[in-house]
């Protein structure tokens, strides 16, 4: 089982190069092992194109290695402090990306302007409390943040996103979408004021779309 999840991680990380939403080893996607008290993440400062399944690590929910040759993600205390609060969430991503990332410089969720963003995100992107790295701050304002808001992503103010998924590629896709729809939005911005969605219209695109769109089977 952990060896299925070490492959699926590791390719889930192409995926933040394909979308480019990351710049050298910046960025990270973590699993949940099902069943378990314990999740794998991308090890600490290691180029994308040299990840391989046997190097992504195993730590407990406390953020410490239980299995692994390299030192875990400087993520991992935030991803650990997530699972331990969020017991529906499988998978965490943490990016860079551009445009979302600018949005977080400027400490302003991206306002719910496009269908695609009512279908994914229920409403908008928030913002979550600016956080230094090294101890539970990042997790806690990611979980502050996220805890009764249907976004599936989060952007830390001056830092960047995080996104939590049933599924580490549930994850992923969260952080593709963000990523898009800040981009969009800010282009929108340039020319003039983008229009909001009525909030019983959010509510009918985001039922629709996270209820009826797609294959059941596809995350
Ligand atoms: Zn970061």
């Amino acid at each position: 089982m952990i060896e299925e999840l070490r492959r699926t991680v590791c390719r889930l990380h192409t995926e933040l190069v394909r979308y480019g939403l990351v710049v050298w080893t910046a960025g990270n996607v973590s699993g949940r092992v099902p069943g378990e008290d314990l999740f794998v993440i991308k090890p600490s400062g290691v180029s994308y194109d040299d990840l391989t399944p046997e190097s992504i690590v195993v730590c407990d929910l406390d953020g410490h290695l239980v299995e692994g040759d390299l030192a875990p993600s400087s993520d991992t205390a935030a991803h650990a402090y997530v699972y331990r609060h969020m017991p529906e969430v499988n998978g965490v991503v943490h990016t860079h990306s551009t445009y979302a990332s600018a949005w977080a410089a400027r400490g302003e969720a991206i306002p719910c302007v496009l269908t695609a963003m009512a279908d994914e995100f229920g409403g908008e992107i928030p913002v979550g409390p600016f956080a230094l790295i090294g101890n539970d701050d990042i997790g806690k304002g990611i979980v502050e943040t996220l805890t009764g808001h249907r976004s599936r992503a989060v952007l830390m103010q001056n830092h960047g996103v995080f996104t939590i998924g049933e599924s580490p590629k549930a994850a992923v896709k969260a952080a593709v979408m963000c990523e898009d729809v800040a981009r969009t939005v800010h282009i929108s911005r340039q020319l003039g004021e983008p229009l909001p969605i009525a909030s019983g219209d959010v509510d009918s695109l985001y039922d629709r779309y996270q209820n009826v769109y797609g294959q059941r089977s596809h995350l």
